[in-house]
């Protein structure tokens, strides 16, 4: 039986290597020092485990069985110098092979780092490349170190290289894709691809996220709208900490989505956190598991009217080893069309937090002045 409706199953990549990436000692995002004792686990929150158990749960539950497993080659230097200087890919390998260290000191690393980072670039690069290409309708890449905080030559929030950036640019260098949208709802701003695009018109960016959350320091507002020819072709969504369901919902609908039918794509790239969720560590919303889902459920939608359903999604942040598995499976259900007997059992642990529907009509009105809300 076909997977996701359309004869193809959703193709899935993953690969140990990239649980092995260390932020190395931490105590959530802090260095240890001073008042700040070290932890027994490492401590950063920056852990290999929500992805690990995401994958355990698929293996567990036969999800990963139903998907289309694939290897991805490492990015290859002239990927990487589409988006990013010599200077910095060559700076961050020197300092990998000495052992690690920190370019920005949201992102430190541990040695080895480098190899590691290629190898989760080549996983994005690999799964748009087989969307664009024609192997695959939907792909779904677990990455990790993740992307969409690096800017082409500043690395920052545990992001190494710009993987979407660099897989968008690949496959408009190799399959001639002239229109791509990238829709990030990781809870914190997409600056790194932002950055990536912002005078270009060829490549739509949207990112929702936690209003003030990060990276500090007036990143992610309305106004920051494109410039030159990339005018119009950034749309940011700031949200007040405390949305949940409904106006995630609402933002993607008259907002995002608006924007990406507007735009008329040829792909639609998802940078997808987790972190969003409600028990997240570092961020302060209350998304579930069938926020995820519902999300999914409408960009595929929009996928298949606006670009025969090429869709993929990237798995970014998450920092909950509980909430991140879940809110996976959801979304890799909904984007391959298949349900596992898996329920979420905290889902009615944050589903009984949503806020009022006074918050929510307050925050709506807000939404509503965006110049591209759409009613
Ligand atoms: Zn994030």
């Amino acid at each position: 039986m076909s997977g996701n409706g359309q004869g193809e199953r959703t193709a899935f990549y993953f690969d140990e290597k990239c649980l092995w990436f260390s932020a190395g000692p931490a105590a959530l995002v802090l260095p240890i020092g001073g008042w700040v004792q070290p932890m027994a686990s490492g401590g950063h929150a920056d852990s290999p485990e929500p992805k690990r158990r995401l994958k355990s749960l698929m293996d567990v539950s036969g999800l990963t069985d139903r998907l289309d497993q694939r290897k991805a080659a490492p990015a290859t230097r002239e990927d990487l110098l589409r988006i990013h200087p010599a200077s910095y890919v060559d700076a961050f390998k020197a300092m990998s092979d000495a052992g690690g260290g920190a370019i920005h000191p949201s992102a430190p690393f541990s040695g080895g780092a480098y190899e590691i980072a290629l190898q989760s670039a080549g996983l994005a690069l690999q799964a748009v490349a087989d969307v664009a290409g024609g192997r695959s309708r939907t792909a779904y890449a677990v990455t990790r170190p993740s992307g969409h905080h690096c800017s082409p030559d500043v690395p920052m929030g545990f992001c190494m290289f710009a993987n979407v950036a660099l897989a968008v640019e690949a496959a408009k260098a190799r399959h001639g894709l002239k229109r791509v949208a990238v829709l990030d709802w990781d809870v914190h701003h997409g600056n790194g691809t932002e950055a990536c695009f912002y005078s270009r018109g060829d490549v739509l960016t949207v990112s929702m996220h936690q209003e003030n959350c990060f990276p500090p320091g007036g990143f992610g507002g309305v106004a920051a709208a494109g410039e030159g020819e990339g005018e119009g072709a950034n749309v940011n969504i700031p949200l007040w900490p405390g949305c949940g369901h409904d106006i995630y919902l609402a933002a993607l609908e008259r907002i995002a989505l608006p924007a990406i039918r507007e735009f008329r794509p040829e792909l639609i790239v998802v940078v997808s956190g987790f972190d969003a969720n409600g028990v997240d560590p570092l961020a302060r919303m209350l998304a579930t598991s069938e926020t995820f889902r519902a999300m999914t459920r409408l960009v595929r939608q929009a996928a298949a009217e606006l670009c025969g359903g090429r869709l993929v999604v990237v798995q970014e942040g998450g920092y909950a080893e509980t909430a991140v598995p879940f809110c996976g499976v959801a979304v890799l259900e909904e984007l391959a069309g298949i349900r596992t007997e898996v329920v979420d059992p905290y889902l009615e642990l944050v589903s009984l937090q949503q806020p009022s529907a006074e918050f929510n009509a307050a925050q709506l009105e807000v939404l509503k002045r965006h110049p591209r809300y759409r009613a």
